[in-house]
């Protein structure tokens, strides 16, 4: 019988994941299909215990709803998902599980598509909200040097940083003189024709550019094209973290270079 997965998020028409996932059962072999939920913003937990009782096997959640998955796992979660404290992927045994896999989907964008060695470099992510809060423990681990985490509302990025030792936090004015090997925006600045407010000269020739936002040509990115920085938008994120769920239900790792091309359109 074929397993059901689904996306569950507001809105989520726009979502490639269910392309992405199908793509994944089709060069596997795995007997899936995978859909999409718009659940009301204050129905998260109906619309998953319906979904449950109609066998739904597993679940990714997007935008707003990675905290409300993580307590709707009540404790039952990977150290990466208790780490951020949300939840991108719930699959459903007896009780519901949950794990986090955007930290590890964006260093394999970093380390395997784009080659970048994170090991000794200067990070600076820009953000606090959930998508910073989920790749912060995957950074370090994959052996960062140093981190400083820069938010619009300071204290958003003081209490991120207070949970990882040595991770500094501050406002986009204090990072005035100072240079990164990889810059990541991990903010939503870039969906409404924003970007970071950074001081000028914090992005050039040697620092790579990391916009989580895909699909456009963010201000941000465009910013770092203008100063000769190396630029990169989140689709690569997107389409590793997709994989690393699949892996979660199914066991399987299945291969993203090509997809990856695909979506490209290349
Ligand atoms: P979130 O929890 O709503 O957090 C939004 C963050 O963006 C906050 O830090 C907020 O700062 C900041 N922000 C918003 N508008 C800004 C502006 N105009 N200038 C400066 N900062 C601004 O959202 P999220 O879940 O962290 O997601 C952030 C982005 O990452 C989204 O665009 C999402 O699509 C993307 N994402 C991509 C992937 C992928 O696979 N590629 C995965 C996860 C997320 P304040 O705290 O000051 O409000």
């Amino acid at each position: 019988m074929t397993d059901r997965y689904a996306l569950i998020g507001n809105p989520v028409a726009h979502s490639k994941s269910p392309w992405i996932h199908a793509e994944f059962a089709r060069a596997t072999g795995e007997d899936i299909e995978y859909g999409r939920i718009e659940a009301p913003l204050d129905g998260f937990a109906g619309a998953v215990d319906a979904f449950r009782r109609g066998g739904g096997k597993g679940l990714n959640a997007t935008l707003p709803f990675k905290e409300a998955a993580f307590r709707y796992c009540e404790g039952r979660v990977t150290q990466r998902a208790a780490a951020g404290q949300a939840v991108n992927t719930l699959h459903f045994r007896t009780e519901a599980h949950g794990d986090n896999t955007d930290g590890v989907g964006l260093v394999r964008d970093l380390s395997g598509n784009l080659g970048l060695d994170l090991e000794g470099k200067s990070l600076l992510l820009m953000g606090a909200g959930g998508a910073a809060q989920a790749v912060v423990g995957a950074l370090l681990d994959a052996g960062a040097g140093s981190l400083v985490i820069a938010n619009r509302t300071v204290a958003k990025a003081q209490a991120l940083a207070a949970r990882f030792p040595g991770v500094i936090a501050c406002g986009y004015d204090a990072l005035e003189g100072r240079v990164f090997d990889v810059a990541i925006n991990a903010t939503s600045a870039g969906l409404s024709g924003e970007a970071p407010a950074l001081p000028k000269g914090i992005l050039g020739k040697g620092t790579l550019a990391y916009d989580m936002v895909y699909g456009r040509e963010t201000a941000f990115l465009a910013a770092a094209r203008s100063a000769g920085a190396r630029a990169c938008d989140g689709l690569g994120m997107l389409v590793e973290q997709a994989a690393e769920s699949f892996f979660v239900w199914r066991g399987v790792r299945p291969e993203t270079r090509l997809l990856l091309q695909k979506l490209r359109g290349g």
